[in-house]
């Protein structure tokens, strides 16, 4: 089941589509005018907008390329004019696909079909590529796209910091960083903290990833600049 966002200030139009996308199973969200629609997309996170061009408030066109400035959402486009479709396909405003109207809902109900298809594939595939990234440490293993720990076949609870800073370390294993650059990478560049901040953190993960915390090997400590990931013997 998916959520679709119905842009459409026709009211018998846009609940006919409403009422097709509810039998197929789809979550339906609707909207009247632009700036409806470019509020409903941010609350609603739909997974495709169908879109027409001639709105109130906000046209069409511009919620398009509002919207595509935020997310990569497939939108599918609505208009009644032909001499719109080459600027709606191009790159101008990024929609993904368009129907001129008059339509019949079976076609309508086809494409958004095929849009639903391949944005899946789409996500399917990034999560394949993403579950490659597990790095592996002795017996630590870091499942980074899950955010996963496990030490042998225990599964560590790490809090997101004490995560985020395993891994950014591991990606780069053997390599020194100060503290001042970890807090950089690791909290942010608007992060203003203290240096302790990434001492303390190191403490609560070597006390959960390492088989004797008081004999760190995985979080070294390098005296003088900071800390580095798996020197020797990992
Ligand atoms: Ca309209």
């Amino acid at each position: 089941m998916s959520t679709i966002l119905i842009v459409e200030d026709e009211p018998a139009l846009r609940s006919t589509i409403a009422y097709q996308l509810r039998r197929e199973g789809h979550q339906v969200v609707i909207a009247g005018d632009g700036e409806q629609a470019l509020a409903a997309a941010r609350s609603a996170r739909p997974d495709l907008v169908v879109l027409d061009l001639m709105l109130p408030k906000i046209d069409g066109l511009e919620v398009c390329r509002r919207l595509r400035h935020e997310s990569t959402v497939p939108i599918l486009i609505l208009t009644a004019r032909s001499d719109e479709v080459d600027k709606v396909v191009g790159l101008e405003v990024g929609a993904d696909d368009y129907m001129t109207k008059p339509f019949s809902m079976r076609e309508l109900m086809a494409r958004v079909k095929a849009m639903l298809r391949r944005l899946a594939m789409v996500r399917q595939a990034s999560v394949a590529e993403d579950t490659e990234e597990v790095i592996v440490a002795g017996d630590l293993q870091i499942d980074v796209s899950r955010r996963r720990v496990r030490r042998g076949r225990h599964e560590l609870h790490l809090k997101p910091k004490e995560f985020d800073l395993l891994a950014f370390l591991a990606r780069h294993p053997g390599r020194v960083f100060t503290r001042g650059h970890l807090l950089e990478r690791v909290w942010g560049y608007d992060y203003i903290g203290d240096p302790r901040t990434v001492d303390v953190h190191v403490r609560w993960l070597r006390q959960k990833i390492e088989p004797d915390s008081s004999d760190a090997r995985l979080l070294e400590t390098v005296r003088g600049i900071g800390y580095r990931f798996g020197g020797a013997g990992s």
